[in-house]
């Protein structure tokens, strides 16, 4: 991917632990790599068709001096988010806010903190079967639509689906959303949870009754495992209310450990419950 580059924009403002730094104020360099695709504005000759840099380094400006925060770690953040959200042509920024004149008693060059923040293609399973199930799922894709590292969002169809795993308890309510997201797989994690808890879900019961479930189905292409998340989610490709949506959605969006797209896997469940029910 090409690259526009904005080297140590310099800027006073007021980040920082201690008191003095918050009310005295210091510079700040901050440095920017937009990760931008140049091709047809090299052809074109046209700005519309690029990132103007000088418009890049003013919201960069405003992002430093419009809040006093502790860490530059929030700064720079705050600075990527505020790119990502403002240049569509920017797939992804990394932006690295140096503090030359930090309080250390000793004697150093600079302290900085770099990071990378990127638009990612997520998508989320919705379900509920206790309460009134459609105004939980619509407050919670609401909730998703409102937060600011979340954009583009598109809802599937909601089907009635009978409960699976533990079957003594009402009918779901099922669908999925897909959006694009500047959260990290485990930042959006917290985030369905902040989200299920506002709908005063409670986990009793595995697979059990609940007001509202939000599942990462797919992110990115990624492939994750570890004891908080799985991505893709478990047994997705064996629940026909999760494939329906998946392939309303992504049809084409290849499944990273089966190969298999979303459309291709909902054929092939059909295709075995066909058998199945065929056989008994
Ligand atoms: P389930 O969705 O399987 O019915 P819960 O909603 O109670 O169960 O989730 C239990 C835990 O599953 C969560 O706290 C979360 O850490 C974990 N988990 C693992 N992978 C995922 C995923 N892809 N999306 C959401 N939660 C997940
Ligand atoms: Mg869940």
């Amino acid at each position: 991917m090409d690259k526009i580059c904005i080297d140590e924009l310099k800027i006073y403002a007021y980040h920082g632990v201690f008191e003095h730094e918050q009310i005295n104020g210091q510079y700040f360099y901050v440095n920017a790599v937009l990760y931008v695709d140049t091709e047809k504005a090299g052809t074109t000759d046209c700005l519309e068709d690029s990132v103007d840099y000088g418009a890049v380094c003013h919201t960069i400006a405003e992002v430093m001096t419009k809040e006093k925060y502790k860490l530059i770690e929030t700064a720079a953040q705050t600075a990527a988010d505020a790119i990502l959200r403002t240049y569509s042509l920017v797939k992804s920024v990394d932006i690295e806010v140096r503090k030359p004149d930090a309080p250390i008693d000793m004697e150093f060059g600079s302290v900085s903190v770099k990071i990378h923040r990127g638009w990612h293609d997520v998508l989320v399973a919705v379900g509920s079967n206790l309460g009134d199930s459609r105004s939980y799922i619509d407050n919670g894709i609401r909730a998703l639509e409102e937060n600011d590292r979340i954009k583009d969002l598109r809802r599937s169809e909601l089907i009635v689906t009978k409960p699976y795993g533990y079957t003594d308890q009402s009918d779901f309510l099922n669908g999925a959303v897909r959006f694009r997201t500047t959260l990290s797989p485990h930042g959006l994690l917290d985030l369905l949870h902040d989200i299920e808890n506002t709908a005063g879900r409670t986990r009793e019961i595995h697979w059990g009754p609940r007001t509202l479930d939000l599942d990462i189905i797919f992110y990115d292409h990624e492939i994750i495992d570890d004891d908080d998340l799985i991505v893709p989610h478990t047994d997705m490709h064996n629940r026909s209310f999760v494939l329906i949506p998946a392939a309303e959605l992504m049809p084409d969006y290849r499944h990273p450990v089966l190969g298999m797209t979303t459309a291709q896997l909902l054929r092939r469940l059909e295709e075995n419950d066909q058998y199945n029910s065929s056989r008994s």
